[in-house]
């Protein structure tokens, strides 16, 4: 994208009420608009930074056996009047009225309305397990909107539901989909711990909040060290895999981690005083094993092996993709601007011509241009360098790839890597190879 032709309106004012680096940032970079309260509208860049987390957050649930549906936005009052929410939710929940009087809502979570489908779907105990999600807009009337599209009223989410034969096998699903959790943030580039969290009437120990860790979150954080020091990737534990399931469990179990409204003061006093961590965090995901409450309600069954009806046991799993823009921001910024990690960037590099007009930077730039016009943004405007640079900075790209007219004679370009700063002035080609 040439970033003249670009509609990425970059603010210099930011309004008063963005009371948070991301907030600010995401104004400032021109990512988002907001239209009314909690409201927002999605610019280019912004809408690149949400596809690529939804994009991931897509292919791990798949590798882990989900199926994506797209359940609709409006839901009918009468099906959360069967599970018996509609009165309860209160009023966070938007109600609409359509032209023939009938209660439609807006959905602020699809427990109802995945039950009713899968129930009127499968039959028989041979179907399951069956683990089915979507990515979708909710709304929540939230009493608060504040710091921009974390705490939003429509927001982006990734709901999955699971649904199993008995409770031993719920309880796999729910470690299996835990450590594509610990997949997803990882490549998302941010640790996020997962924190006991309330499992309300259900009880038991299977329900997480997934917490960025941020000075700004609206949570204080109790954890063992051993988050911070566990090498996912080296364990290797394989989701398919049983007794790797057993062994996440066992980690869970044995590394204390929770939130305010969990904490245990006993259990952290048992934690060695010098690996005891704290800080707040940001609730970026959240999983909930909730039994047979919503199969019993709506009365969904199947039939079991021995031909006996009985009510599949259900997990839910939220994401919050539209809140992790902003919480991926919190936790890597600095008063530059923000630092995409790699996979979520809106461009992996930004080329910065010092000098369009001259016919060497000009030549050298389209050249590299054209090798991939989609992947990389093409600072082309006749600004200054140091607007361009500040600008560069402020977006966030991994990576910069600036070409000057000294460079350009010799056939050099400068490669600045956002995140440490580093600059190396290399030959084209291996600059290129660097980017990868
Ligand atoms: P919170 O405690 O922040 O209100 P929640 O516990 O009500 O969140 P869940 O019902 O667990 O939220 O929804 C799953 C995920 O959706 C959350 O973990 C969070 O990342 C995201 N989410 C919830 N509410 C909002 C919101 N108002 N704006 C943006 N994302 C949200
Ligand atoms: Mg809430
Ligand atoms: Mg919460
Ligand atoms: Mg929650």
């Amino acid at each position: 994208m040439r970033l003249s032709q670009a509609f990425q309106p970059t603010l210099k004012e930011v309004p008063a009420e963005a009371q948070i680096a991301s907030h600010r940032l995401m104004l400032r970079a021109g990512l988002v608009r907001q239209t009314s309260s909690g409201i927002y509208t999605w610019l280019p860049a912004g809408l690149r930074v949400l596809r690529n987390i939804a994009t991931i957050v897509r292919q791990e649930q798949d590798r882990i056996g989900g199926q994506e549906v797209l359940m609709p936005t409006v839901q009918s009052a009468d099906l959360w009047r069967r599970s018996g929410r509609y009165d309860a939710y209160g009023p966070e929940m938007l109600r609409l009225e359509d032209r023939h009087g009938r209660e439609m809502l807006y959905g602020p979570t699809n427990e109802e309305m995945v039950t009713d489908l899968f129930g009127s779907t499968v039959k028989s105990y041979r179907e399951l397990p069956k683990m089915l999600y979507h990515i979708q807009w909710k709304f929540r009337d939230e009493v608060r909107p504040r710091f921009g599209v974390m705490r939003g009223r429509e927001f982006y989410m990734k709901d999955g539901y699971s649904f199993d034969l008995s409770y031993e096998d719920a309880v796999s699903s729910y470690y299996r989909i835990m450590l594509s959790y610990l997949k997803i943030f990882r490549r998302l580039g941010v640790q996020a711990v997962p924190m006991a969290a309330d499992t309300g009437p259900i009880g038991g120990e299977l329900s997480h909040e997934f917490l960025v860790l941020a000075p700004t979150g609206e949570s204080e954080v109790f954890y063992d060290a051993g988050w911070d020091e566990i090498d996912w990737d080296s364990i290797g534990l394989d989701p398919q895999k049983e007794e790797d399931l057993q062994k996440l469990r066992e980690i869970v179990k044995t590394t204390y981690s929770a939130t305010d409204e969990k904490h245990d003061l006993s259990a952290w006093e048992a934690v060695p005083e010098d690996r005891r961590r704290g800080g707040r965090g940001i609730e970026v995901g959240h999983i909930f094993y909730f039994g047979t409450k919503y199969t019993e309600s709506m009365g969904v069954e199947v039939s079991g092996a021995d031909g006996a009806p009985l009510h599949p046991h259900m997990g839910s799993y939220g994401i919050g993709v539209s809140r992790l823009v902003g919480a991926i921001i919190e936790a890597s910024h600095d008063e530059a601007g923000i630092i995409w990690p790699e996979e979520v960037a809106p461009y992996r590099a930004v080329l910065l011509n010092l000098r369009p007009g001259d016919e060497l930077c000009d030549q050298l730039c389209e050249s590299i241009y054209s090798r991939d016009p989609e992947g990389l943004l093409y600072d082309d405007r006749s600004d200054r360098a140091g607007v361009k640079f500040n600008d560069a900075d402020l977006m966030g790209h991994p990576w910069q790839i600036i070409v000057g007219p000294r460079g350009a004679k010799a056939g050099m370009v400068e490669l600045k890597h956002r995140a440490s700063g580093e600059r190396s002035e290399l030959p084209l080609d291996e600059a290129l190879a660097k980017l990868g």
